[in-house]
């Protein structure tokens, strides 16, 4: 289902207030790593409306390598999400690692993200891939092109067909960045399946410094969208504090990708 083969035309993705994914137009989805609190994601959402963005993300379930890390705020993270997005016009997506939680999800989220950790988690696959709501599934930490696209075909094959995926950076021996961004993902993703294909920059490089360039790198390549961390303040962030963008290193790095000429 996921194949070239079965559908020539690209999946184009229909959310709310005619927000599209796929196609010809490109999506910017942004927001802090985890939801902290009503203040940070109200702040968020303000800065993201007035920079034209339409798609807010933030973690509520964080899948995070210590149990001693913060957690995520869970489903009363959902509700803040919500009420924040919903204040100021923007589509939330946020990331469910319990089978469980996807119904319960569906009242606050837009999109139902499928984390890198959980790519494989083939209950959670199943489970997305019974309800109709898009879910955008992250490619797993050391995730061959065939895995992910058969990770897809989990969702796909239970009847939701909208399904995005996105290119989070894999494990490599490279110590300079937090994961290697396998730009080659994107050309192939493209070709291989009909389905949207976005790049989060962020958790790809963990580096702040080298956005732009991996963003326009990802348009270059035919991404249909780009991912980013944004944060008020990014060093008290509860997760993912050193790669997160302020508002101002946020809306230079929106204005430079879309003056490159290769968002549309
Ligand atoms: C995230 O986007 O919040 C996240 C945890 O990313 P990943 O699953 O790609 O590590
Ligand atoms: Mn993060």
């Amino acid at each position: 289902l996921v194949s070239r083969k079965t559908r020539k035309e690209d999946t184009v993705i229909l959310l709310p207030g005619d927000v599209v994914v796929g196609g010809s137009a490109s999506v910017m989805v942004a927001g802090p790593c985890s939801i902290e609190s009503e203040q940070q994601t109200r702040a968020v959402a303000a800065a993201l409306q007035k920079a034209g963005v339409r798609v807010m993300r933030g973690g509520a379930f964080k899948p995070r390598t210590s149990p001693y890390d913060f957690q995520g705020l869970g489903m009363d993270g959902l509700r803040i999400l919500r009420e924040a997005a919903d204040e100021y016009g923007l589509l939330t997506i946020s990331e469910i690692v319990d089978p469980a939680h996807i119904e319960p999800s569906l009242d606050y989220v837009d999109i139902i993200q499928i984390g890198a950790r959980n790519m494989q988690n083939f209950e959670l696959l199943k489970a997305a891939g019974e309800v109709n709501k898009p879910v955008l599934l992250k490619r797993g930490l050391a995730a061959t092109m065939e895995e992910f696209l058969h990770a897809a075909e989990y969702i796909m094959s239970r009847g939701n067909t909208q399904v995005m995926l996105i290119e989070r950076g894999i494990r490599t021996y490279e110590k300079w960045t937090r994961n290697t961004l396998d730009i080659s993902a994107v050309p192939i993703l493209k070709q291989e399946s009909h389905l949207p294909v976005l790049v989060d920059v962020t958790h790809s490089t963990g580096r702040k410094d080298i956005l732009i360039p991996c963003a326009k790198a990802a348009l270059a390549a035919g991404a249909d969208g780009i991912m980013v961390e944004v944060h008020p303040d990014p060093a008290t962030a509860l997760s993912d504090a050193a790669q997160q963008l302020n508002f101002d290193e946020f809306n230079t790095f929106f204005d430079e990708v879309k003056a490159s000429g290769l968002y549309r």
